[in-house]
C-alpha cells in the first residue's frame, strides 16, 4: 500500500540545477542580494503580475517585517482561520491580535463583521487569503479607507491567484506569500513581501538586512531574513515548471468535485467567477449526520489506508493556549470559525498525485459513507 501524504513539493530534475550551482561555486557570491536573488526578484514582477517583489529567508519572517514595514502598532483584526504564524507574527511585535469571525462561504475574515472590532487603538486589517480563495477585497479597501487602517494579506497560500486578470496581491498596503516546501511554489524555505513603489522596497530591503543602508549606516533595527542564492537559484528553476504544476493542480480539483459530488454530507469549495485559482489546498466540510462519520473518524480512517489528509485548520488559532484568553478568542465570537475547524479535512493534492491515486481516495470516502 503506498502512503499519500496531503502534500509533495515540485522538484524539477536534479541535473538542471547543477548549472545554477556551479555558477554559485564559480561566483563564490552565496547571498546578500546576489545574482541569482535579483533575478528571482525580477522574474516573479513579471510572473506575477506585480510591482516590487522583496525575497525572504521565510514566510514568517517576512510577516513579522511587514507589520514593522508598515510601523503597525496596537490592536490589528484577523482571522482565527488560518496556520498559527499569521497570529504570531503580530505577537512577535508586541501587537494585540482581535479576532474576527470568516465567512461561511469562502472562510476568509467577513467583511461585515470587522467594523464592530475597531477600537482606537485598531491600527490595521490582517486578513488571509485561505486555501488562496481571495478575501472580499473591495469590502475591506472600504473599511480601511474609512478607518484609516493599513491592510497586510496573509496571501501565503495564494501565489499566482488573479481577480479580473489582476494580481490580488496587488491589493492592500502589503502581501506576504510563503515559498515553504508544502507550498505551490517552494524554495525549499522561503516568502517575500509583496509592495507598490520603490521607496517602500528600498526600505524592506533594509530592514531585512540588518537596517542597514550603505556600509556604514544602520536605519532602523532591522532584523536577517534574507533569501541566500541556493534558494534563489532554486526559485528561478522551479518557476519553468509552475504552469505545469498549476495545470495539474486544477486537473485533480476538477476530478475530485465531479468524483465527490455524488457523496451526501461532503461539502467543497466551487471555484469564484472571474478568479485564476492555485488549487493549494483540497478542503471539505464532513457534515457528520448526513455522512454517517465524523470528521475525525473519516481522519483516522485515511490514515489506517495510509492517506495522510490534514485537519488544516484546526484548532483554530484562538484556541491554542496563547491566544485563548483574549476576549475576542471566545468560541462565541467566532462560531463559524469554530464549525469550520471541527469539520474540515483537507485532501492530497499536488502535481505528482496519480489520478488512479485520487481515485482510491475517492472510493474510501465512498464506502464510510455506506
Ligand atoms: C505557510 C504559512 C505561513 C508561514 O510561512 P513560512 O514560510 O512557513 O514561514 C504563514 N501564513 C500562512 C497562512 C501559511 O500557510
Amino acid at each position: 500500500m503506498n502512503k499519500i501524504p496531503v502534500t509533495s513539493p515540485l522538484l524539477p530534475p536534479l541535473e538542471e540545477f547543477h548549472p545554477y550551482l556551479e555558477k554559485i561555486w564559480e561566483s563564490k557570491w552565496l547571498t546578500n542580494n546576489g545574482q541569482f536573488h535579483q533575478q528571482l526578484e525580477q522574474e516573479l514582477c513579471d510572473y506575477l503580475g506585480v510591482k516590487h517583489v522583496c525575497l525572504f529567508s521565510n514566510g514568517t519572517l517576512a510577516l513579522i517585517t511587514a507589520l514593522q514595514a508598515l510601523r503597525i502598532t496596537g490592536e490589528v483584526i484577523t482571522t482565527p482561520f488560518s496556520f498559527v504564524a499569521t497570529t504570531h507574527s503580530l505577537w512577535w511585535n508586541n501587537i494585540k491580535p482581535v479576532f474576527v469571525d470568516i465567512e461561511p462561504e469562502t472562510f476568509n475574515l467577513d467583511p461585515k463583521k470587522i467594523e464592530a472590532a475597531i477600537t482606537p487603538q485598531t491600527t490595521a486589517i490582517m486578513p488571509v487569503h485561505v486555501y488562496g480563495n481571495p478575501c472580499n477585497l473591495e469590502a475591506i479597501q472600504q473599511i480601511a479607507e474609512t478607518y484609516n487602517l493599513k491592510v497586510l494579506y496573509d496571501a501565503a497560500h495564494a501565489f499566482g491567484v488573479e481577480k479580473n486578470r489582476e494580481s490580488i496581491l496587488n491589493f492592500g498596503d502589503l502581501s506576504v506569500l510563503s515559498f515553504h516546501a508544502t507550498k505551490v511554489f517552494n524554495t525549499f524555505e522561503g516568502g517575500a513581501i509583496i509592495c507598490h513603489d520603490g521607496k517602500m522596497k528600498r526600505h524592506i530591503d533594509d530592514l531585512k538586512n540588518f537596517g542597514f543602508r550603505g556600509e556604514t549606516t544602520v536605519i532602523a533595527p532591522g532584523i536577517n531574513a534574507k533569501m541566500n542564492e541556493v534558494q534563489a537559484a532554486f526559485g528561478l528553476l522551479q518557476l519553468k515548471y509552475i504552469d505545469n504544476a498549476l495545470a495539474r493542480r486544477k486537473e485533480i480539483a476538477e476530478t475530485y468535485r465531479e468524483k465527490l459530488s455524488a457523496i451526501k454530507g461532503i461539502r467543497f469549495l466551487n471555484d469564484l467567477p472571474s478568479i485564476k485559482h492555485a488549487y493549494s489546498y483540497f478542503p471539505v466540510l464532513i457534515d457528520e449526520s448526513e455522512y454517517g462519520n465524523s470528521r475525525d473518524e473519516l481522519y483516522e480512517h485515511l490514515k489506517k489506508q495510509g492517506i495522510y489528509a490534514r485537519r488544516y485548520f484546526y484548532p483554530l488559532i484562538s484556541n491554542f493556549p496563547t491566544y485563548q484568553g483574549l476576549p475576542s478568542a471566545a468560541p462565541d465570537n467566532l462560531p463559524v470559525a469554530n464549525e469550520v475547524a471541527d469539520k474540515v479535512i483537507c485532501l492530497p493534492i499536488y502535481p505528482d498525485l496519480e489520478m488512479s491515486d485520487v481515485t482510491r481516495i475517492v472510493e474510501i470516502l465512498e464506502d464510510r459513507n455506506k
